[in-house]
Order: C-alpha cells, then sequence, then structure tokens
C-alpha cells in the first residue's frame, strides 16, 4: 500500500480488534490502483457511529447524521462512515433518508459507479463486487447497476459521470453515457453550487476537452445557468488545443470570454452559477486583460488594475488561444510599473488637502486617478512635489 495509507492502518486494525469490519473506500482506492495522487483518505466500517465513539477516545462528530465520525489519531484525522444504505430519492436528489448496515455489499451497491464502488482492506486485499477493476484497466465509467435507475435516484450522478471523464481521462461506458442522455432534464432539480462543484472539477481535469465533449453531447449543458442556448459556444471550445487551466478565475473567465460576455454580463452570469463573490471581482479583472493581450495591447493602466495574480490568469487563459506573452516579457512589463498600487502614490487625500488646498469632494477623487494614470504611465514623476503641482494646476483648470 501506498505510504500515505500507512498511519492509518493501525486505525482499521483497531477497528477490526473491536469485531467489526473497516475498508478503505471511494476515490482514494481508485486513485491508488491508477497510480494518482491521492489526497484524502475514506474509511468505510461496520462500526456504528456510537461504537466508534467508544473504539476511539478522540473522535469529532463532523456528519454523525450520515454515520460519519472522524477519528483523530497521532495527529491525523480519519473520516469513518458507517455503510448505509440511502432510499426515497423523491426529488431525483439526496436521499430522504440513509440507513445504517451492517454489510460491506450494501454499502457498495449505493455508489456511484464501478471505479468507485472498490473497497481494500488494510492488508491490501482488494473487494470488487461490480468488476471495478476491470473497468480501471479499459479506463471505463460505468454505473453500478442499472443508469437509467442510478441518474433517477440523484441527477448528480450525471455531472459526476462527465467530470470523472476529463478528471481521469477515461470514456463513459456506452449504457451509461445513453443513460445520461435520456435523464440530462432531471439535472435541473439539482442545486446550482453542487453542479458548479462538478463542472469545475470537469473544466481542471486532465481531459477537459474529453468531459466537455460529453457534457454537450448528452446536452446536459442545457441545464446549466446561462449555457441553455451555448452549444455552438461551447463545441468551439473543443477545438482549442493547449488546454492547461489552473484555478476557477481561469476557468470562468476562459468561459466569458468564450461567450464574449460584458462586464455587466460577467456578474450576472457568474451569480447565476452562485459563484463567491471575490471570484467574481477576479473574473472580472482577468477578463479585460485577456482581450488585450489578444490584442497586443495590454496597457500599462491595466496590467496596474489587472494585479499581478489576475494578470497570470489571464496569461493562462490567453495561452488557450496561442495569444499569449512569454511569462518572462509580461513579469518584465509588469516589474516596470512606476507603481503597482494606489498607496505607493507620492501624495494621498490628506496631502492634498493641507498642502494643495483641495477640498475632499468628487473632485479629489478625480484627481488622484488623474495623477495616478499620469504615473503608471511615464508622464509624471512618482514624486510629491511634482505631483502637487499637478494638482493645483487641474485644480485651477477646473
Ligand atoms: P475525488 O478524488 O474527486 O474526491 P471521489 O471519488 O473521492 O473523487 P467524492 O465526491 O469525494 O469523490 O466521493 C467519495 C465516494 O463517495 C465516491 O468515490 C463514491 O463511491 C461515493 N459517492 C460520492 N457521491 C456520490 C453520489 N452522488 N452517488 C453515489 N455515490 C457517490
Ligand atoms: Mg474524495
Amino acid at each position: 500500500l501506498p505510504a500515505i495509507f500507512e498511519p492509518a492502518r493501525p486505525v482499521l486494525q483497531k477497528i477490526e480488534a473491536a469485531g467489526y469490519e473497516a475498508y478503505f473506500v471511494g476515490g482514494c482506492v481508485r486513485d491508488t490502483i491508477l497510480h494518482d495522487d491521492i489526497h484524502d483518505i475514506d474509511i468505510a466500517t461496520s462500526a456504528y457511529p456510537s461504537e466508534i465513539k467508544e473504539i476511539f477516545n478522540r473522535t469529532v462528530d463532523t456528519g454523525i447524521e450520515h454515520g460519519t465520525v472522524m477519528i483523530l489519531d497521532h495527529g491525523n484525522g480519519y473520516e469513518t462512515t458507517t455503510f448505509r444504505t440511502e432510499s426515497g430519492y423523491q426529488d431525483y436528489r439526496r436521499p430522504d433518508k440513509v440507513t445504517f448496515v451492517r454489510s460491506l455489499s450494501e454499502d457498495l451497491k449505493r455508489r456511484d459507479f464501478t471505479i468507485n464502488a472498490l473497497a481494500l482492506r488494510e492488508d491490501g486485499e482488494v473487494i470488487d463486487l461490480f468488476n471495478g477493476l476491470a473497468d480501471l484497466q479499459k479506463h471505463l465509467i460505468r454505473a453500478v447497476g442499472d443508469p437509467n435507475e442510478r441518474f433517477h435516484e440523484d441527477a448528480l450522478r450525471m455531472m459526476r459521470a462527465v467530470r470523472f471523464a476529463s478528471k481521469l481521462n477515461f470514456v463513459i461506458d456506452g449504457p451509461t453515457l445513453t443513460g445520461i442522455k435520456e435523464n440530462a432534464p432531471l439535472l435541473a432539480k439539482i442545486a446550482v453550487e453542487r453542479i458548479r462543484v462538478e463542472f469545475e472539477k470537469l473544466m481542471l481535469g486532465q481531459n477537459p476537452v474529453a468531459g466537455l465533449k460529453d457534457f454537450i453531447s448528452t446536452g446536459l449543458y442545457k441545464y446549466c445557468p446561462g449555457l441553455a442556448n451555448a452549444r455552438d459556444i461551447l463545441s468551439t471550445l473543443l477545438l482549442l488545443n493547449h488546454w492547461k487551466l489552473e484555478n476557477e478565475a481561469q476557468l470562468w473567465a476562459a468561459l466569458c470570454i468564450q461567450l464574449q460576455l460584458g462586464q455587466k454580463e460577467i456578474g450576472k452570469f457568474l451569480k447565476k452559477w452562485k459563484t463567491a463573490n471575490d471570484l467574481i471581482t477576479r473574473v472580472k479583472k482577468v477578463v479585460p486583460a485577456v482581450r488585450e493581450i489578444q490584442q497586443k495591447s495590454l496597457m500599462p493602466v491595466t496590467m496596474f488594475k489587472t494585479g499581478q495574480e489576475a494578470l497570470q490568469d489571464a496569461n493562462q487563459v490567453a495561452k488557450l488561444y496561442g495569444w499569449a506573452i512569454p511569462n518572462q516579457e509580461l513579469q518584465a512589463a509588469y516589474q516596470q510599473l512606476p507603481i503597482k498600487e494606489s498607496k505607493e502614490l507620492a501624495v494621498d487625500g490628506k496631502m492634498l488637502i493641507t498642502k494643495a488646498g483641495i477640498k475632499p469632494g468628487p473632485l479629489m477623487g478625480k484627481i488622484i486617478q488623474q495623477l495616478t494614470t499620469a504615473v503608471i504611465n511615464g508622464k509624471l514623476a512618482n514624486d510629491t512635489g511634482t505631483l502637487l503641482n499637478e494638482a493645483r494646476k487641474i485644480m485651477e483648470e477646473g
């Protein structure tokens, strides 16, 4: 077993010694077999939460109503979930009721795809009830059981299928893909935030083009905010050869550019997707910078307003289209800005009041704006005397 499992093995052994079963499950098992990096370890057990809490002294109730307890051991935390079945998916999303069970097979049966339904014993034995190992070898995403039923139970699974296609660079099995096509409208029942998580993972995966292709061909896109009529626009994304988006700001900026949204529309579009406000702010900085990079007219004022991080994002997005500036060149241009933040300006409001006799108000804001622009453009030295003189001049001219 990879080293990351080592510290968790005694935890599983302790649960077994108390007479229960315990396994590593889900993504960590899949990724181990694929030799991919593992970011978190999930444990499933036949012990009920109360029983886990009897075995271990230090636990945290992280999701006890769903059967999840975190075991604290030697400075590490391990999420442990009691085997469960789910029932009553009345509105095509999350079950109304989870029932704790003692059987591993019941727990594996409720999981979405065969490659996600593997369990791994502490001694390295793999439990594979649905041919997940074969599918891992064939690079196939296949629903556990009848796809139609499984997507009816929880429509989010359809988005999960396309995101795994991208994340793992796998192919969706025929009947599973057909199931998605037939049930795509059920996605409308799912909370936007949950769709967004899967969509972002799709766009940031190993093979976004593969994931997007399925996202488009199955019609899932029609049930996503602002994309209902965007089939052609989304399809042009498939033609880009240099996909390598690194973060959420970049992927949303790329999408906004593709959709040709103006600044106001960007805010509206992202609000529909319920993204965080700071992401909206960031995307609104990135998009105009990408456009100037495209037109080979990246202005110092834009670099200043965009800031170093968002500028990197912009250049990364520009790369998709083959527009990017060599990174070193961009860095050099940024470093040449006379000032990089407003607070570096050699005068501030207080100085303008006391030394140039300007009254607080809208004119003051305008003057600071003009001085800042002039300094950034190299028209004025960033020097207190020079800037105060200029301020007086602007005031006299009204
Ligand atoms: P990642 O590496 O992206 O976290 P993961 O497989 O661990 O991938 P999670 O969303 O963390 O994905 O879910 C953990 C496990 O729980 C999955 O591997 C799967 O077995 C199960 N699971 C998660 N969501 C669902 C769902 N909507 N329906 C059925 N099973 C699910
Ligand atoms: Mg996970």
